[in-house]
């Protein structure tokens, strides 16, 4: 028998109707690049969200049409995230951080028509243009006291001229929201086509004391980049409880984020570990200068956040960091790293516990498996790679790409490999998949070897990931020369960066006489890394 109550879907409008009803004065704070904050409201968001959708309507932008963005986060960036879900069509985040022949073949497979760019990152966006084919409008945020590039339309002109009334149609929840694109995986970037309802049901799980936690006395801050998986759905979260968000645009150095969070009075804000390794080294230089007495929590996520950093923002500065598990294809938050209250007692268990994965958030499931999909026991012990399910969770990529890592059962298999404990604790030991991740950022290995191997003097190339103090990882290139030739380590740099961002480019070279191969002939690149993985920590 069905449950007799109302089938009112979970949607992004919801939100949106419920900021301008009864948060309209909350603040929204947004850095611009010369430094000044733009002060709006969440009553402007539901105004500026309606004017943008009757603007896009304008130039053709039709329910499903896919609608990308190549910005920082600022209160343009937000108003995409809910103007254009809200109409029924898609925003499409672009990482700006990606080589722009990636970020090219991104907006491409996804059929973007009409991209949303900041002025300050129009040399990037030049560089990828032309190869998008879908193209036809692009909106640029002048962020710049420069002349538009001809034939652009001015963001805020625009919408200025836009309606501020729109009828925001009554959307299935399952309707796509947002496409956000991961390099996680080998080949090509894949697709996540993000719901109304996951999105909805994610930052409410989110808000959740033993989440992250949110309350309309917050001060938001994210500084993960909304092009990463919705910004970890901070933007999201914020919104529904009517918490002020700070977004603080270019400006992620540790002096910017720390004046910001005083004077803004953080209480809880999101990044990758890297920003608050920077940020615990300036704190422990110079531990009176910022008062950070606001912050409540510091989620950190996107790579294992290390135990001294924990520990050391908590010890020394009395700040709690929350340690947070996600991945693109789970939109985003999968586990958190909270202590049950009968295991605080032993200090250092519990210590131990905050630098794991943590738990899984309510609907979201998680068990490891092994080579063969065995199930493992949750002992602490078993070796296994940790696949996931949820309301929040991808049940597939954009055009059916890689379906394998889907089982028969409908489990995500995340490429993590893990252990769990009795009580649930996921702790990530290794990972399956051949990526590297720096800062935060997947770097595409397969792009850098072809690059690589396109050198006169190289007859093959290995690119992996070798372990850094601050960046997580950083990729070495192991190189075969061809006989009687050779390149210095300057010359391969030289010629890799005409075609890469410099975060891209190898740390170190590594010449070797054969790369070790598998049975099937495929580089071995956990030999490499169990041989060379190390190298960078000397
Ligand atoms: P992305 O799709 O860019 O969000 O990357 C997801 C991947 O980042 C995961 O599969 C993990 O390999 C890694 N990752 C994310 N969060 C953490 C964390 N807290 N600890 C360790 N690895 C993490």
């Amino acid at each position: 028998m069905l449950g007799r109550m109302m089938d009112m879907p979970l949607t992004i409008t919801h939100l949106l109707r419920r900021a301008a009803s009864y948060h309209a004065h909350r603040e929204i704070v947004s850095v611009r690049p010369d430094k000044s904050r733009v002060r709006t409201t969440y009553g402007d968001l539901a105004t500026r969200s309606a004017r943008l959708a009757n603007a896009l309507t304008k130039l053709g932008v039709k329910p499903g049409d896919r609608v990308g963005t190549l910005a920082w986060n600022h209160h343009q960036h937000l108003e995409c995230y809910y103007g254009v879900p809200a109409m029924g069509a898609i925003v499409h985040t672009l990482n700006i951080r990606l080589a722009p022949a990636e970020i090219g073949y991104i907006a491409n497979h996804a059929g973007d028509s009409v991209i949303v760019v900041d002025q300050s990152l129009w040399p990037l966006f030049e560089k990828f243009r032309a190869s998008v084919t879908s193209l036809q409008h692009v909106m640029v945020v002048r962020d710049k006291n420069e002349p538009l590039p001809p034939g652009t339309l001015d963001y805020d002109a625009v919408l200025a001229e836009a309606s501020p009334d729109f009828a925001w149609p009554e959307l299935p929840e399952n309707t796509g929201a947002m496409i956000c694109y991961t390099s996680g995986t080998t080949g090509n970037p894949k697709g996540a086509l993000y719901s109304h309802r996951s999105t909805v049901l994610h930052a409410l799980t989110a808000s959740l004391p033993d989440v992250i936690g949110f309350a309309m006395s917050d001060v938001v801050l994210p500084v993960v980049p909304m092009f990463h998986a919705s910004g970890w759905g901070l933007p999201y979260a914020a919104v529904l409880v009517g918490a002020k968000l700070v977004l603080p645009g270019p400006h992620l150095d540790p002096t910017s984020l720390l004046d910001l969070m005083q004077q803004e009075k953080v209480t809880v804000a999101g990044g990758v570990p890297t920003i608050w390794l920077g940020i615990l080294a300036l704190l422990d230089a110079e531990p009176k200068r910022w008062d950070l007495s606001s912050v409540r929590t510091m989620a950190i996520g996107g790579s294992a956040a290390p135990p001294a950093l924990i520990d050391g923002f908590r010890v020394r500065h009395g700040l709690s960091v929350t340690h947070a598990w996600g991945m693109t294809e789970t939109n985003p938050v999968g586990t958190v790293a909270r202590v049950k209250p009968h295991l605080e007692a032993d200090v250092e268990a519990a210590k131990a516990l905050r630098a794991t994965q943590g738990l899984a958030l309510p609907f979201v499931e998680t068990r490891h498996v092994d080579d063969t999909g065995r199930l493992l026991p949750w002992d602490n012990q078993a070796v296994g790679e940790l696949e996931v399910r949820g309301p929040w969770v991808s049940a597939s990529y954009l055009k059916d790409e890689d379906a394998h890592r889907w089982t028969a059962d409908g489990w995500f298999k995340t490429g993590d490999v893990v252990t769990i404990c009795a009580e649930g604790y996921v702790r990530i030991t290794d990972r399956a998949k051949d990526v590297i991740k720096s800062g935060g950022e997947w770097i595409s290995s397969v792009a850098l070897e072809n690059a690589l191997m396109a050198h006169p003097a190289i007859a093959e190339a290995a690119v992996f990931a070798a372990a850094h103090p601050k960046w997580s990882e950083r990729p070495v290139a192991a190189i075969v020369t061809k006989p009687g030739a050779s390149a210095t380590d300057d010359e391969l740099r030289a010629h890799l960066a005409t075609q890469f961002p410099s975060m891209y480019l190898p740390d170190a070279y590594v010449r070797l006489e054969q790369i070790p191969r598998g049975s099937t002939g495929k580089f071995l690149k956990t030999k490499l890394r169990e041989q060379y993985g190390n190298i960078l920590l000397g």
